[in-house]
């Protein structure tokens, strides 16, 4: 359609109906100033990391010009928060500004923060510094990790200070503004769907499947019409079933799962209030404002999922009327994660094959690790090197977080552990190989939430050397790394309450 030409009407918050994008103007900034960059999305895009620092990019990257082919747009989308429609969110402070393709690769730039668009609503459009660096590091970690995700190009301080109030408490304060540059095939959510469908807007909704397959999902192209859009389905329940079992091998709770934060491509997307599992808590979420407090904790995490792809199944059942396709998508989430999880925790136990006795075996293991409060991520790399012959629950006393529950505990970890060793020595496999094997899945770094909050103090103190610092060790997460014991410690006793640090508000 043809476009208004001024910038205020364009970005001014609105109902856009009809339509699945805006075309946006992003807004200038006072002062931008590079002070992270990730090499390897760099290299993915062909851009090298002296062209990044130079000022056309660094002035691209924070919304103040763009370059040559950049057409800036804010798409549409709907959702369900919290488990309620919630109608139009859509991109309310990120700007695409277009795609760029390299090797043959296709990739969608988009800054996070760069100002209101039509639909924004009541918010400002930008982002704080705090929540750029834990998008920016998350994004990068997660990818190192071998979790699929959203990447992060870059991380622009705007020179611009924003109120936020952080605490909810009517006391809103001035905190720096910040900008990531998100880099993704796609930006595709759940909700984009949700909207044309829940509005009757089907000739819309049937457009972007269409333009979501054809884009997003070349090797389906040659299919049939009607296989097409099941077998599409389909792929969007396997790949999310698939994340699921990621998020739950590494210990990470997204902490805002509404179906708007929810990726087509089955990578995480929108880094909120999420937080990494310390004390193994299935119960836990980093989210102080999850209004049920348990919604979107850690173990629930593959339940929503399947109640998300649900949302996502009604949505398409307006335009694909054959609803047992989508239920056969549906079934095929079950089963992939079904069996994603046995496999993911076969290898993370160190076993070569997952037998109808593990479940038992890593029940009990999961109710003694959240009873005694042990670290999740240390307790792994620690059992690898577990003596087989004679395991005792002393070798892995330095994950367990307090001496009381430790000694309570104590029996029943020895009695674990002999099973567990029972187990392992059940497999013909060496132990050498087994913890080899344990530490390519289990990993020694991991994005500590008070690790992300102290290079964030130091940040907002204008030290912007420890992102980088992190960002290096969290390269290698399965690597120990000589002198960067500090980053593999389990979370120390200041950081439990501090907010930050265990607790995180959706302020951003
Ligand atoms: P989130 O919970 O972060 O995924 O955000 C939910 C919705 O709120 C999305 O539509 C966001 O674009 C929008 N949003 C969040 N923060 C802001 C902000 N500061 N200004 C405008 N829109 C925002
Ligand atoms: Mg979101
Ligand atoms: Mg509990």
């Amino acid at each position: 359609r043809e476009l208004p030409g001024d910038p205020l009407t364009l970005n001014q918050p609105r109902q856009v109906t009809a339509a699945l994008w805006s075309a946006v103007t992003p807004a200038p900034v006072p002062h931008p100033q590079l002070i992270a960059s990730s090499a390897e999305v760099a290299a993915l895009l062909g851009i090298s990391l002296d062209d990044l620092q130079k000022p056309e990019w660094v002035a691209a990257l924070s919304g103040n010009r763009l370059l040559t082919g950049m057409s800036p747009f804010a798409t549409c989308y709907g959702g369900h928060q919290f488990g309620n429609w919630a109608g139009q969110l859509g991109d309310g402070r990120a700007i695409s500004l277009g795609e760029l393709i390299h090797n043959d690769q296709r990739w969608e730039l988009q800054l996070k923060g760069a100002g209101v668009t039509p639909y924004s609503r009541r918010g400002d459009g930008k982002a704080v510094l705090r929540s750029s660096i834990r998008e920016f590091l998350c994004s990068e970690a997660m990818f190192h990790l071998g979790v699929p995700t959203t990447r992060a190009l870059s991380l622009v301080l705007t020179g611009e200070q924003i109120w936020r109030d952080m605490f909810y408490d009517g006391n809103p304060q001035q905190e720096p503004g910040a900008i990531v540059c998100r880099v993704a095939p796609s930006f595709i959510r759940f909700g984009h769907f949700q909207l044309p469908a829940m509005r009757g807007e089907l000739d819309l909704l049937n457009k972007l499947i269409d333009f979501t397959i054809d884009r997003d999902f070349p090797h389906l192209a040659a299919e049939p019409a009607e296989q097409r859009r099941a077998l599409w389905f389909s792929e969007i329940c396997i790949t999310t079933a698939k994340l699921m079992v990621e998020w739950t091998r590494v210990g990470f709770v997204h902490g805002v799962m509404n179906t708007d934060n929810m990726s087509v491509l089955g990578l995480t997307i929108d880094y909120g209030p999420y937080g990494w599992v310390d004390n193994f808590d299935l119960n836990w979420t980093p989210n102080t404002t999850d209004a049920e407090g348990l919604r979107y904790c850690f173990g629930r995490q593959p339940a929503i999922a399947r109640w998300n792809l649900q949302r996502l199944a009604e949505a398409l059942g307006t335009v694909m009327t054959d609803h047992a396709i989508l239920a056969e998508g549906l079934a095929q989430f079950e089963q992939v994660f079904t069996q994603g999880m046995n496999t993911m925790l076969a290898a993370k136990l160190g076993w070569q094959q997952w037998q109808e006795s593990d479940v038992a075996l890593t029940e009990r293991l999961f109710t003694l690790l959240e009873q005694a409060e042990v670290d999740m991520t240390l307790f792994f790399r620690q059992l690898a090197e577990l003596d087989l012959n004679a395991p005792d629950p002393a070798s892995l006393r330095s994950s367990f977080y307090r001496d009381d529950l430790y000694h309570q505990h104590q029996p029943e970890f020895q009695q674990w552990l002999s099973d567990y060793a029972q187990r392992v020595l059940s497999e013909e496999r060496l132990p050498e190989d087994r913890a080899a094997r344990m530490n390519q899945v289990n990993p020694v770094y991991v994005l500590r939430n008070y690790l992300a909050q102290q290079v964030i103090d130091a940040a907002e103190q204008g030290d912007y050397q420890p992102i980088s610092e992190l960002l290096d060790v969290l390269r290698q997460p399965y690597t120990e790394q000589a002198g960067k014991e500090a980053y593999a410690q389990k979370r120390p006793d200041w950081a439990r309450h501090k907010p930050g640090c265990s607790m995180l508000s959706c302020s951003s």
